[in-house]
């Protein structure tokens, strides 16, 4: 019944599926820790390269086209986004500013520095954050560093492979072992890795699956 379902039984998909197209609603966009909405209910983070897939991920979750904001650009999204999930409220979907913009001002990646470590660090309802890796480029030198940032806040975190409908079937597997071998050592990464595409759906349901896990 899981196979094919990263372990994940029927059930678990369905109810994920059926809280998450439900109800969702923008909260706040916070630009520093002063704006973060009161910590009542779990969050779940997203994480990832500008130009990643995330905000087409972060709606192909919620089932809607323009929940979070697609194409952003260099230096300007650099709040973290507040969504909430059920009615009543069951938990946020946070979705973090984009980082590895190449020629982003170095103030503009301390300041990100700054608000994700403080995020991570102060934030006791944060359940586990995904870190999103284009399938087609794996894992680069400056997703090691929010890895890093992960590791040392004891932030549980997993890998989400985006795009993988822009790759043959094969070097996703490859890119699959390769990006689960790259993150054996880290303390706080789960080992399976979920392989996803918004434009096809693929992995999304499985992907719902994993957020609700976090949060229960
Ligand atoms: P963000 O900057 O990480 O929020 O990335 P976006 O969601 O704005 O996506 C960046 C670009 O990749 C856009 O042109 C999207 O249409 C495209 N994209 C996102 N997800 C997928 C996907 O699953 N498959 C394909 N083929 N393109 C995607």
């Amino acid at each position: 019944m899981t196979e094919g379902k990263e372990g994940f039984g029927d059930d678990a998909i369905e109810a994920a599926r059926r809280l998450m197209v439900g109800p969702v609603a923008f909260l706040k966009s916070a630009p520093t820790l002063e704006f973060l909405p009161d910590p009542t209910v779990r969050e779940v983070a997203f994480a990832g390269r500008s130009n990643v897939g995330k905000s087409s991920l972060l709606n192909a979750l919620v089932n809607r086209n323009a929940l979070a904001r697609t194409s952003n650009t260099p230096g300007r999204t650099q709040e973290l986004n507040f969504f909430e999930v059920g009615e009543p409220v069951r938990f946020r979907l946070v979705d973090m500013p984009g980082y590895g913009f190449a020629e982003a001002p170095k103030d503009v990646v301390k300041r990100w520095r700054h608000l994700i470590n403080d995020y991570l660090r102060g934030r006791q309802v944060l359940g586990r954050a995904f870190v999103l890796i284009d399938s087609r480029h794996g894992v680069k030198p400056v997703d090691g560093d929010i890895m890093d940032m992960l590791d040392a806040a004891a932030v549980s975190y997993r890998i989400v492979l985006t795009k993988a409908d822009k790759i043959k079937a094969t070097d996703l597997a490859r890119v699959t072992a390769a990006t689960a071998d790259a993150v054996r050592k880290r303390a706080a990464a789960h080992p399976e890795i979920i392989a996803t595409s918004s434009e096809k759906g693929l992995g999304v349901p499985e992907l719902r699956a994993a957020v609700v896990e976090a949060i229960t």
